[in-house]
């Protein structure tokens, strides 16, 4: 029996029994004759001692053991006179007698607990010691919890949990596929699942009703701190459903997993039409844990002699509550931030409502004080407060002030961790026009619905149609999507029209789907989440690599097992590859 117990284990009451455990050296310390050893293991750290009066050939071996050693060690459970209140096990200590090293270990390259000093290159080439540390680990086990969470709220809800195929044909999601070559069948190829899309519509066709999985994704896609090339969703189609029902399930189940795993009731979860958040928000996922909600301004602050206002389609302003003070540094900085390439902005106005009732704004050239009470009133400000405006192009503005208001949060400490704001984003545009390639693309994907009230509009006016689609939203992050779908042919095939497929290519790439249709296709609907997402968000992490037991870096490698790589010659001759890489 390699233990009795774990290191997290032993308590006062255990005093005086025997015990055996087994587990990483942590440290070793000598203080005079006395060594102590932290061992460690997934439950905890227990402090074993050895003594000076033990054997000699124990302390032989004690003088052989360095961090990281596995051993198993035998002896008497003590309780300690100088107690270490900051572990569960502070209480005890392990008198050793006998010591058994399991396995030793080479010099570790980094330090394996809490504060390490091991930089991210390091730590991913040794994952699997970084994964030793408890912070690490506990992610990962609040992956594992949330998972079974999942599953039994769904399984309690009446889904059934079935596995669609990995190698399947390109799915389009609108991101780039990975591709598999075949073997069998050369000059042909397999595409990794962006997501089990069809499959899961022809479960509702099969009449199976409600589905889920946890499933592996795959998305060629430059990569981001929130993105991995091959994520996880927990995947869901229900059929006989409208929005509301999906809404009201997906719902459920996050606030389960909010109270199970949080101990949180999220509060009610604001259902906004995606053109409202815009207008809002400048964003279709609005970080609702403030306000500062966005104030057009475009009547108000034109027909002076501000050129820069009079010639803008579109202006727009912020109250940063209790900002006045803000000093001249504070909105140089500003103006510098919105000037960043990544924002865009040509500059910033500023106003101040001073506590006195007087106001200060970069603009006092062009307007009076009495110009600028109507701003602030506009924009429901008091005295403390700062107005900030930004103008130009309607669209771009809006973005350009989304990313300011988050700023202003971020600077105002407004992005609590532990505070949860969710919110549904509906009604998107079912269409996007690309300039590019001069044709419309699916928003969310082509076998989403449009609204009904909005059919007719797909003949006159598609780029104004809505789609039945949603997204759930949570801080600001996008934590799942989907939609009502078509389950009509021929409402099918026209939406393949519009995004620019002939028929022959719907047929060819879609055809099982809408032959699938013509054999009794239940009125369906579905979401996806991203898993990995929302693990980090409930572990108040930036990153999901974090999340991710074996992550890839930023430029999608494995840097631990060296992944992607080269392949024989043998391999690519059985697969009918030549390769011809421009260097
Ligand atoms: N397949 C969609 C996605 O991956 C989700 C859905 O529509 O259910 O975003």
């Amino acid at each position: 029996m390699y233990r009795t117990h774990t290191c997290g284990e032993l308590r006062k009451e255990h005093s005086g029994s025997e015990v055996t455990l087994s587990g990483w050296i942590q440290r070793v310390r000598r203080l005079g004759g006395m060594t102590f050893i932290d061992l460690r293991d997934r439950y905890g750290i227990t402090q074993l001692v050895i003594d000076e009066k033990a054997t000699k050939s124990l302390q032989q071996q004690v003088d052989d053991l360095g961090r990281e050693f596995v051993i198993q060690a035998t002896g008497k459970v003590l309780e300690r006179e100088s107690k270490n209140s900051k572990i569960p096990t502070g209480d005890v200590e392990v008198d050793i007698t006998e010591l058994t090293i399991l396995s030793p270990s080479a010099v570790p390259p980094f330090t394996i607990q809490t504060d390490t000093d091991g930089g991210d290159e390091l730590r991913m080439k040794y994952r699997y010691l970084d994964l030793r540390r408890d912070v690490v680990r506990e992610n990962l086990v609040l992956r594992s919890k949330m998972a079974v969470a999942i599953r039994n709220y769904l399984d309690a809800q009446q889904f059934i949990e079935t596995e669609t195929p990995v190698l399947i044909k390109s799915t389009p999601e609108g991101a780039r596929d990975f591709i598999v070559p075949s073997r069998m069948n050369q000059g042909e190829f397999y595409a990794l699942p962006q997501s089990p899309q069809v499959f899961k519509q022809l479960l509702m066709v099969a009449g199976f009703d409600r589905y889920y999985q946890i499933v592996k994704c795959f998305r060629d896609e430059d990569l981001r701190a929130d993105r991995q090339p091959e994520f996880t969703q927990i995947d869901c189609e229900m059929a006989f459903v409208e929005q509301n029902d999906v809404l009201e399930t997906f719902e459920g189940l996050t606030r389960h997993l909010f109270k199970l795993l949080k101990g949180i009731d999220p509060g009610t979860f604001v259902r906004m039409p995606y053109a409202e958040a815009m207008e809002k928000y400048g964003s279709d996922k609005p970080d609702m844990r403030f306000g500062m909600i966005f104030n057009n301004m475009t009547e108000i602050a034109k027909g002076k002699d501000f050129g820069i206002f009079n010639s803008a389609e579109y202006i727009v302003a912020i109250a940063v509550d209790g900002a006045a003070d803000y000093s001249r540094k504070q909105l140089d900085e500003l103006t510098k931030f919105v000037q960043r390439p990544q924002v865009g902005a040509k500059g910033m106005v500023y106003v101040k409502y001073n506590t006195d009732g007087t106001f200060k704004s970069s603009v006092d050239k062009f307007y009076d004080q009495n110009d600028l009470k109507t701003w602030v009133e506009a924009c429901n400000a008091k005295p403390g407060d700062l107005l900030l405006l930004l103008s130009g192009e309607k669209t771009c503005t809006l973005q350009q002030m989304s990313a300011l208001r988050l700023e202003m949060g971020k600077q105002l400490g407004l992005l609590d961790k532990n505070t949860f704001k969710p919110m549904w984003v509906t009604d998107f545009p079912l269409l996007e026009w690309d300039e590019d390639t001069k044709r419309f693309h699916a928003m969310h994907h082509p076998f989403t619905a449009p609204k009904p009230e909005d059919l007719e509009m797909l003949n006159t006016n598609p780029g104004a149609v809505r789609a039945n689609a949603y997204d759930l939203v949570i801080n600001g992050v996008e934590i799942g999507g989907g939609s009502v779908r078509i389950f009509d042919s021929a409402l099918q095939a026209k939406m393949f029209n519009l995004l620019g497929f002939t028929k022959e290519q719907a047929e060819a790439q879609f055809g099982f789907l809408m032959n699938a249709f013509k054999y009794g296709a239940p009125p369906h609907a579905g979401i996806a989440f991203g898993f990995d997402r929302l693990v980090s968000l409930f572990a108040g992490l930036d990153s999901i690599r974090d999340v991710i037991a074996f992550p890839k870096n930023n430029s999608g490698r494995d840097i631990m097992i060296e992944s992607p790589s080269p392949i024989t010659q043998e391999q690519l001759d059985e697969l009918g590859l030549k390769i011809n890489i421009k260097k």
